[in-house]
């Protein structure tokens, strides 16, 4: 699905496919190189990171394992609490591995912050994260992301594995929808 298939939900689009598939060509050469001889294990969350897991370990130039994860985060409203549940946990013992997070946004930063700490209390050997979108203004805890695709203002965006209410994952590019398709949900 591309923007002009729902033009009436979009306010504006923030990163388009061809900026999105170049920053991920440029991030998956340097992991290439990075991660050579250390038989990666590339882990992402659920639903969110799934397009750019596939779109990033496609882009690899080297193989790689990958697993997945499904998390909840429990909290008032949109706010992430950092209080963690596991509701699908990866099948892979990540002990002594070298692991590379694939993340969709870093917001607040205390999903990631609560994943990089389960994995090394796991036993993994290193972890490092590529995360395709940050939002810097809402950040809350430190996490170091070591891989960087784009910085976005403080607004609700989907596409990209992004949802508003489980829709518009598959939307091609990363938007802002207008106020009106939230609206509708109130009334
Ligand atoms: P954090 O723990 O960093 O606050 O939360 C990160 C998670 O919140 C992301 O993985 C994503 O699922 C969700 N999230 C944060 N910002 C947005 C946004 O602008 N749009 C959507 N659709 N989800 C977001
Ligand atoms: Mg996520
Ligand atoms: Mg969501």
């Amino acid at each position: 699905m591309r923007i002009a298939d729902i033009q009436d939900d979009i306010d504006h689009e923030l990163v388009s496919k061809e900026q999105i598939e170049a920053k991920i060509q440029e991030v998956a050469a340097r992991v290439s190189v990075d991660y050579k001889d250390k038989d990666p294990l590339v882990i992402a969350v659920l639903k969110g990171a799934v397009n750019t897991v596939v779109a990033f370990t496609q882009a690899l130039s080297i193989p790689v394992q990958m697993d997945f994860m499904s998390l909840s985060s429990y909290g008032s409203g949109t706010q992430s609490s950092g209080v963690i549940t596991v509701r699908q946990d990866l099948s892979t013992d990540v002990r002594g591995r070298h692991i590379l997070i694939a993340e969709d946004i870093v917001d607040s930063g205390r999903t990631l912050a609560w994943l990089v700490e389960e994995l090394k209390r796991r036993g993994a050997a290193s972890v490092e994260i590529f995360a395709l979108l940050e939002k810097p203004a809402r950040r809350e805890v430190d996490v170091d992301v070591k891989y960087k695709g784009f910085e976005i203002p403080d607004e609700f965006v989907v596409g990209y594995g992004l949802d508003y209410d489980e829709r518009y994952r598959n939307l091609d590019s990363i938007a802002v929808l207008k106020p009106s398709v939230y609206q509708g949900d109130e009334a």
